[in-house]
């Protein structure tokens, strides 16, 4: 059992994609353990992203993180981690497998709909960063 966090990106809430990317984990047998709507400040989003700081989205990519509300959760399965990425799709949409999430809805590689920690260590600052022990279930 393992678990990793994901995140409904602002274009996908914007999108009334919400349902759509928490049924396609439930339907690959992911199980919902802790789920909130927030907005992150730029310093959030920066913060969370800070691997990614050296990088020339980094701007770009922390400004749309914060230009409207998110859903935050982790899942939990087996796999997880590599699960939620599959079903997620390859970064940019264009290069996603048919029957991804990113493949079926995202608009370009950075409006993506959808995040999931990429490993073990991600994911053990992804989760603490959005949830408290007690929050998840
Ligand atoms: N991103 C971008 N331009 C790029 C690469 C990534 O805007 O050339 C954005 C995109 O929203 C992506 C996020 O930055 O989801 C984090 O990038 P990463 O390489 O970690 O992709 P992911 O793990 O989300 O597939
Ligand atoms: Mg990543």
């Amino acid at each position: 059992m393992e678990r990793t966090l994901s995140i409904v990106k602002p274009d996908g809430v914007k999108e009334n994609a919400i349902g759509e990317v928490i049924k396609r984990f439930e339907q690959k047998g992911m199980r919902i353990a802790a789920l909130k709507m927030l907005r992150m400040s730029k310093d959030d989003a920066k913060g969370f992203y800070i691997v990614h700081k050296e990088r020339p989205f980094y701007d770009s990519l922390t400004a749309f993180m914060s230009e409207g509300p998110i859903v935050v959760m982790v899942v939990e399965g087996d796999n997880a981690i590599v699960k939620v990425r599959e079903i997620m799709g390859a970064t940019n949409p264009k290069d996603a497998a048919p029957g991804t999430i990113r493949a079926d809805l995202a608009s370009d590689i950075e409006h993506n709909i959808v995040h999931g920690s990429d490993s073990k260590e991600s994911a053990s600052y992804e989760i603490p960063y959005f949830f408290s022990a007690l929050e998840i279930c």
